[in-house]
């Protein structure tokens, strides 16, 4: 090869989504990505369809529109706000505009995927910081980013585990890092949480000019197919991430879809309360099975199985899959005997369950 990419962008394992079909299986069932378990908005369907009209015209590059919903809706201000295409490419932005090559980056052990690839794209390491529990350590974090790490990523509740930090023990976190520490709070599964200790982060990020929230419209409202996603931080940090990103990175249809769904209080409501009903029933469920399922808040549960014998992480994959339920191994998260399973619908839920149960008994 003659054309060589920058230092370490070959040592970057490509991200692998969940995986979409199961082999001889016309209609399989998708529980391995996260993705809405009633859809979306039909309002944010409508509006997208709607936008139809217009695709010959450039959008509005600063999605003005959509960031003053979001600012309405959330009690921000819109000119704190930056939209991307998707999380995913505002925590891509944070990368390129924050990272020179050999900086320290931070998160807890079982952090998102993304933050890895992010760190590496700019010549980083990233080091992971222990859990305890599958939950992140606030201790472990500010030990590894000891004085001198230029960004820590902390997504709560966190992807795969499903457990989450309440906003005192993030507070803790942002207290004991240096001013030169980027904290990149990723809330993307934030309106699912009910707990009372629980924030997303973004009084926290009005506060001062450290922090920075990112959110999704991936999750809660069913528009992971658009590929949207906003921040908010202070000024001086969304000045930086609008230098670096596109000059129309948000399309048109995603910001008359975005600006339609966070509007729709009621189906996110349904959302939520859909999910609070069935992961509490995936975890009584599944932990009646004999098998460790983590608490988790978001749309998902993380179950863990034995390490060896018949009764292997790999094994209840290879089950599941035969029967037209795709789940997400982990083990690039380094946890080779779980498996992380999305809630669907109700017979999806009980799909799964009656699939688990005949796996262990058999
Ligand atoms: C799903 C998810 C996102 C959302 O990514 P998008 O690019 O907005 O679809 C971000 N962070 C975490 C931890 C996630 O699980």
């Amino acid at each position: 090869m003659t054309i060589q990419p920058c230092d370490g962008i070959l040592d970057i394992r490509p991200y692998k989504p969940g995986a979409a079909d199961a082999p001889g299986i016309e209609n399989p069932v998708k529980l391995s990505s996260n993705e809405n378990a009633l859809g979306c908005s039909g309002k944010a369907a409508e509006a997208f369809r709607n936008s139809s009209g217009d695709l010959h015209i450039y959008p509005d590059g600063g999605a003005t529109m959509l960031r003053e919903t979001i600012a309405r809706e959330e009690g921000l201000e819109a000119d704190n706000i930056v939209c991307g295409c998707g999380s995913d490419e505002l925590l891509q932005l944070l990368g390129r505009a924050y990272l020179n090559p050999g900086d320290k980056v931070v998160q807890s052990q079982y952090g998102f995927l993304v933050y890895r690839l992010v760190a590496m794209q700019s010549g980083c390491d990233i080091i992971s910081a222990p859990e305890k529990g599958h939950r992140t350590d606030v201790d472990a974090v500010i030990e590894a980013a000891g004085d001198d790490a230029k960004i820590v990523f902390l997504a709560n509740p966190n992807n795969p585990t499903g457990t989450y930090i309440s906003d005192a023990e993030v507070r803790r976190l942002r207290d004991a890092l240096p001013p030169t520490t980027l904290l990149v709070i990723d809330a993307a599964y934030a309106e699912f949480v009910r707990e009372a200790d629980y924030t997303a982060g973004l009084e926290l990020a009005r506060e001062r000019d450290d922090v920075i929230v990112t959110r999704t419209f991936s999750k809660i409202h069913g528009l992971a197919a658009v590929r949207l996603g906003w921040a908010y931080a202070h000024q001086s940090i969304i000045d930086v991430l609008n230098r670096v990103r596109g000059p129309f990175n948000v399309n048109l249809p995603a910001i008359e879809a975005g600006t339609a769904a966070i509007q729709d209080r009621d189906f996110m409501k349904r959302s939520a309360d859909h999910n609070e009903e069935w992961v509490a029933f995936l975890r009584q469920q599944i932990g009646g099975l004999g098998l460790e399922v983590t608490p988790s808040v978001c749309n998902f549960v993380l179950v863990h199985f034995p390490s060896e014998g018949e009764k292997t992480a790999a094994a209840a994959d290879a089950y599941l899959t035969a029967k037209g339920l795709i789940v997400r191994p982990v083990v690039p998260y380094g946890l080779p005997n779980a498996l992380r399973i999305t809630v669907g619908s109700e017979a999806e839920n009980r799909a799964v369950v009656d699939a688990l149960q005949s796996f262990m008994k058999g």
